[in-house]
């Protein structure tokens, strides 16, 4: 039996993922380990992320996780994310953001408050390297001079570049856009578009492959997504360019990851634990549940992904949405409805 180490985290962390996993037991038979982590935890145990939770995700094959509060800057001493020390642990190079909003483009224009960006129906990936780049955690303060260290590696490019074609090639996908700014980081982001413009030949006639410098990348984005179809990025472009780019499916309520390894995957929402909504029990679901469905295509069983993404596009045709959508449904009504949904198909 598959196991699944679920840590909800912080804030809509525990009101998302508990509709997540309602959605993962009903299609599967998992074993569920429960692991804490985050704020909450951090004020409990005088730690983060326990030994204990990292355990339970040693020991498991896939982890679900929610999302977690970091501590106000320079509250907590050599304070590290959880979320990035488990990247980092298990090796989780490859962050893939799935941009989509299932040729809902002129519905979801209309109910979110996104209208003055005329949504269009989006379909891109964004594949962001997750262990290196500004994320090492490489940061002093030398008297008054504040330095962060980039670290790029050739083995680090390699990996998720090849990573990007190879999802590209299993995916039906026909372009691989490389994004940096190599002409003005030379050296880490030259590295990047070296390595790039390597291994593009090696798929010459099977994916196109172009670049784009990142500053122009997010006008692009905006103006004219459709140019892009698998996006590859470094960790910090890639972070920021994901939440914009989820601006144009309806927001963060909308964004699912996988971050993936060599031995072991992490399923979570894009979105953070939204402070200003916790609590309320109005977080849209829809991203923690679609992290579900990658989490069913990662262990082959991307007929159950398809029903999840299917219930999701079926709720919002029908306006069964949260406010961030313009709806008026609870995070709960909205995991019923899905669930709702998927018992009727299988
Ligand atoms: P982090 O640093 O953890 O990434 P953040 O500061 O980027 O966190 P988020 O928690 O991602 O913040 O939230 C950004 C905005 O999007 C907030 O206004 C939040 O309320 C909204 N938001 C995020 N997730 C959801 C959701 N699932 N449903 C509705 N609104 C959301
Ligand atoms: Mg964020």
């Amino acid at each position: 039996m598959i196991k699944v180490c679920v840590i909800e985290g912080d804030g809509i962390g525990k009101e998302v993922i508990p509709e997540a996993v309602k959605i993962l037991k009903e299609l599967g038979d998992f074993e569920i380990i429960k692991g804490e982590a985050g704020l909450e935890c951090l004020k409990k145990y005088n730690n983060a992320l326990p030994e204990d939770t990292i355990e339970k995700a040693k020991e498991a094959d896939v982890i679900l996780f929610g999302a977690i509060t970091s501590p106000k800057p320079g509250t907590v001493k050599n304070y590290r994310s959880p979320i990035i020390t488990l990247r980092k642990l298990f090796n989780l190079y490859a962050n893939v953001r799935p941009i989509n909003n299932f040729g809902l483009g002129h519905i979801i224009g209309k109910i979110a408050d996104y209208e003055f960006l005329n949504i269009k129906n989006i379909d891109i990936v964004i594949i962001r390297e997750n262990t290196e780049d500004l994320y090492v955690g490489r940061e002093k303060l030398d008297k008054d001079t504040a330095i962060a260290e980039r670290v790029i590696t050739k083995k680090g490019c390699e990996r998720i570049i090849k990573f990007a074609f190879e999802y590209a090639v299993k995916n039906n996908r026909k372009k691989v856009s490389c994004i940096h700014k190599a002409n003005v980081l030379r050296i880490t982001d030259g590295l990047f578009l070296e390595v790039f413009n390597t291994i593009k030949k090696t798929y010459e006639n099977i994916i196109e492959a172009d670049d784009y410098l990142v500053d122009a990348t997010s006008m692009y984005l905006i103006k004219n997504p459709n140019m892009f179809d698998v996006i590859v990025t470094t960790n910090m472009f890639g972070d920021i360019l994901s939440d914009e780019a989820s601006a144009l499916i309806g927001g963060l309520g909308l964004a699912p990851s996988a971050n993936i390894g060599d031995n072991k995957a992490l399923f979570e929402p894009v979105h953070g634990s939204a402070p200003d909504i916790s609590g309320k029990g109005i977080a849209n679901p829809m991203a923690a549940i679609l992290s579900v469905a990658m989490l069913f295509d990662y262990i082959g069983e991307k007929e159950k992904g398809d029903i999840i993404r299917e219930a999701v596009k079926y709720c919002l045709m029908n306006k069964r949405v949260t406010p961030d959508l313009g709806g008026c449904l609870k995070t709960k009504d909205v995991g019923d409805e899905i669930l709702k949904y998927v018992r009727n198909k299988i």
